[in-house]
């Protein structure tokens, strides 16, 4: 399916220079999110996974159903102060200040093979530190999928030790 055409991009949100790609329009397409999980789900079927991770808040749209897709479980990711109990943590740079996410301690057991989700792939560090937090509770990141890459911004190349794909490019 040509998902892209479902996107709709929005100049200067949520500041000036930023091309922000909306994928509000492609999610209240009803065929178009079903086939959007199914063929997330495919590129991820002969990877034995135990357990998605999804960060806040695009991250569980994708993830969830996902989830539900291949029988798996979903752990949260959230921003500080919102996980009820006890958490790991792990804080990086953004270009300015810094962002820090949490994920419950119990929520993956170690050697579980984790899928990491999320909507959209910028510079990684959101999904780098979904990698740190897996690792941390001694998960293996067995894969990380994206429904969309921009390339107008420079990829961290740590990304790279990871099994990534994503089904599209901007
Ligand atoms: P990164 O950490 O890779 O630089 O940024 C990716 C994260 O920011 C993702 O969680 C994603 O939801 C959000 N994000 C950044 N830019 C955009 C955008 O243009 N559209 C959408 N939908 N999300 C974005």
């Amino acid at each position: 399916m040509n998902f892209e055409k479902l996107i709709r991009t929005v100049p200067g949100f949520p500041k000036e220079g930023i091309l922000f790609r909306d994928i509000t329009t492609l999610l209240k397409d009803g065929p178009a999110y079903k086939a959007l999980i199914d063929e997330l789900a495919e590129s991820v079927k002969d990877e034995k996974i135990d357990v998605i991770v999804g960060p806040e808040a695009r991250g569980f749209v994708i993830g969830a159903p996902l989830a539900y897709r291949l029988g798996v479980g979903f752990v949260p990711v959230r921003k500080p102060g919102k996980l009820p109990a006890d958490v790991y943590e792990y804080s990086y740079e953004l270009e300015y200040g810094s962002d820090c996410l949490q994920m419950h301690k119990d929520a993956i057991k170690p050697g579980m093979r984790v899928l990491i989700a999320d909507d959209l792939l910028a510079t990684g560090g959101t999904i780098l530190a979904c990698c740190k937090l897996v690792e941390q509770a001694g998960g293996e990141v067995a894969a990380i999928r994206f429904a969309f890459k921009i390339t107008d911004v420079p990829q961290k190349p740590e990304l790279e030790r990871y099994n990534y794909q994503t089904l599209m490019t901007f």
